[in-house]
């Protein structure tokens, strides 16, 4: 099958997780044939960011990013810090993350994730390097700390966004964007349109990543399944059919944007000099 036309980034892949120690070469075959041109695969602990970066090395179109998962927060120690810090320094980081506040679970203490993602966001700042935020029921401590660490002086993502529109045009007003997952593609309950949906047919597309979370999150018609870049496509697909644009301009337009929020991801099949 020829390749399709790299269009698409998947901009949130967990690649480095063991669930594709298996296959991974078919899965980036995959990718590639269905249009997706780079893949960001995002790291969630020291090993797991490791990982994500020999990736990188060993695969021109992915990238890594280094972060601390709040699941792990409570693990924060210095020698973790230190291995963050060495890694993010490399020429394929493009990101921090991911980090941030998860209180629906609430594996590490609150205040020992708020501790970490404070000193994830300084560590960012230190480099000059966007962030990937993790944030599940936690809305008004995640925006907070951001304000008060300054985090708008190096943008990021609030990754796999599940807030209401109101959160929503907030997080586009502190200059953060909204990262778009499998969900928005799950039929809504009793029919009524989700708070997905209207956030995403409410703000600028520009403001839209599109990405995966794989291997978790499979989008329809894959649900229940592992998750894998190729099915990125499918998120696309959706939020040009509520916006009412082709899903090749979806990738165009999500693609411009995840390359200004990171700026060293080059365009899709465009070599690297
Ligand atoms: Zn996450
Ligand atoms: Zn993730």
């Amino acid at each position: 099958m020829p390749r399709a036309t790299p269009t698409y980034i998947d901009t949130h892949a967990h690649l480095n997780h063991p669930r594709f120690k298996r296959d991974r070469p078919a899965v980036l075959r995959r990718a590639s044939d269905a249009g997706v041109g780079a893949i960001v695969v995002v790291g969630y602990d020291p090993p797991s960011s490791r990982e994500a970066l020999d990736l990188a090395e060993q695969h021109e179109h992915l990238w890594a990013t280094v972060g601390l998962h709040p699941h792990d927060a409570k693990d924060a120690a210095e020698a973790a810090l230190t291995s963050l810090r060495n890694m993010a320094a490399h020429p394929k980081t493009i990101a921090v993350g991911e980090t941030g506040l998860d209180y629906y679970r609430n594996l590490s203490p609150p205040d020992q994730q708020q501790q970490a993602f404070r000193r994830l966001i300084r560590l960012a700042r230190d480099l000059g390097l966007p962030l990937i935020i993790h944030n599940r029921e936690a809305d008004e401590d995640a925006l907070r700390l951001l304000q008060e660490e300054r985090a708008e002086e190096i943008g990021g993502v609030f990754h796999c966004f599940s807030g209401d529109v109101d959160f929503a045009r907030r997080v586009l007003d502190f200059g953060f964007l909204l990262g778009i997952d499998g969900p928005i593609t799950y039929p809504p309950q009793r029919g009524t349109k989700s708070e997905l949906a209207r956030v995403v047919e409410q703000v600028p597309l520009e403001a839209l990543l599109i990405e995966t979370d794989c291997p978790w999150l499979a989008p329809q018609p894959h649900r229940g399944k592992r998750n894998e870049p190729a099915y990125v496509v499918e998120v696309a697909r959706e939020i040009g059919r509520l916006r009412g644009v082709p899903v090749e301009r979806v990738g165009e337009v999500t693609s411009a944007a995840a390359r200004r929020l990171f700026p060293r991801l080059k365009p899709p099949g465009e070599k690297r000099g």
